[in-house]
């Protein structure tokens, strides 16, 4: 068994296409996961990737994660992912994105495209202009736009959950909220906690990232030590992944971690656990960042604003389902959501034969 296949049967790829277009410059890799609940939604990552298992890697990892993150929305998508191997700043051109447009195309419709790191919604026109089969289109141009307003939304409703389980606490007025990285879903967390009077604190690298939350939000500034040990009711990662792990699950005194970024759990198993030896509860990632997920599916049968925003509240519901079932099942959250993720796939699977065979 090739190396290839060995990766994608460890976890459960559907197909792994490989690009390459010399006279463009384009090397990408597509991975479809699971086309299961229908066709594979994921955005399309550059990067200067060392060497092309590196690339695999990391489209493997993210396609599987886009499968769990579509179910457990509720969404009719499968989960797949794409990387272009190369330098945003250098490598890409317009006849590169074109040619990269040309392969999602050629999978007609089984992967649909999106913006991931390094690439933006101005490069999804040129991908456009070769393939339907493209979402987060600026709004201007018929699309769904920036997904950073509703991601926060489901950022905000997602804490109220946490707080109604963990705490009976049905407003968030007084409370102290702490967030590192203050970018797109930073801020606009920050403008939905500010309604409700929330004491909010927090740290970005960047200066002016947090001057604007400083100036626009009245968000109190703090050390990055002095979030992760302060007495907070949330803390809120917004910015990186991993850093959630045995030496801040130490300092950390929140009752609630509930953040955008995306796998903050160093471990998942090992720091699941020294969390709830805490009595912190951990809000899955992947499940309350799905709003902009959930904004971009919407683009699929023509974007409506009202009807995007409706469904991100709806992750209020999802969420308190993942706590009950982690409390009745003695598991922690982030093992309730992915069972749950996984039993909607095997159960529509196996309602989907039957009901082929009956025909
Ligand atoms: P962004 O790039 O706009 O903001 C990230 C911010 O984090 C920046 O201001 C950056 O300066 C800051 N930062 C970087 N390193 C830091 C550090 N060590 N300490 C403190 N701050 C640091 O990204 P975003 O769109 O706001 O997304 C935030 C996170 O949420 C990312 O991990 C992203 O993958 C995830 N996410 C975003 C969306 C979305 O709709 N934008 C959806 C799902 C998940």
């Amino acid at each position: 068994m090739t190396q290839v296949f060995k990766n994608i049967t460890d976890k459960d790829h559907e197909q792994i296409v490989y690009c390459n277009d010399p006279s463009s410059g384009l090397k990408a890799i597509i991975a479809i996961h699971s086309t299961a609940l229908g066709p594979a939604l994921g955005g399309c990552r550059m990067y200067p990737y060392k060497n092309e298992d590196d690339a695999l890697i990391d489209v493997l990892r993210l396609s599987r994660g886009m499968t769990y993150k579509a179910s457990i929305a509720n969404l009719n998508l499968g989960g797949g992912k794409a990387v272009i191997i190369g330098d945003p700043k250098k490598d890409k051109s317009e006849v590169l994105l074109r040619s990269f447009g040309k392969f999602v195309d050629s999978l007609n419709g089984k992967y649909i495209t999106a913006e991931d790191v390094g690439m933006s919604v101005y490069d999804m026109e040129f991908i456009r202009m070769e393939t339907k089969h493209v979402t987060g289109i600026q709004r201007a141009m018929g699309g769904s736009g920036d997904p950073s307003i509703l991601t926060a939304l489901g950022l905000y409703v997602g804490m109220q959950a946490a707080l109604k389980k963990k705490l009976n606490i049905n407003s968030m007025k007084g409370l102290k909220v702490g967030i590192q990285g203050l970018g797109k879903v930073g801020y606009y967390l920050c403008e939905n906690l500010k309604k409700d009077d929330v004491e909010i604190y927090g740290y970005d690298i960047d200066k002016n990232r947090l001057n604007t939350a400083v100036e626009e939000h009245g968000l109190i500034p703090v050390s990055n030590d002095e979030l992760l040990s302060m007495e907070l009711d949330i803390f809120s990662p917004c910015a990186l992944g991993a850093v959630i792990n045995p030496s801040s699950i130490k300092t950390l005194k929140c009752a609630v971690i509930a953040g955008a970024a995306n796998n903050q759990l160093e471990k998942e198993s090992r720091d699941s656990k020294l969390l709830s030896e805490k009595g912190i509860m951990y809000v899955p990632d992947y499940v309350i960042n799905s709003g902009g997920l959930m904004n971009v599916a919407n683009e699929l049968q023509g974007y409506n604003k009202d009807k995007a925003k409706y469904q991100v509240e709806g992750i209020y519901h999802i969420l308190m389902r993942i706590f009950d079932y982690a409390l009745s099942n003695k598991i922690s959250t982030l093992e309730a959501a992915n069972h749950l993720a996984e039993r909607r796939i095997e159960e529509f699977v196996r309602w989907n034969h039957k009901w082929i065979e009956k025909q």
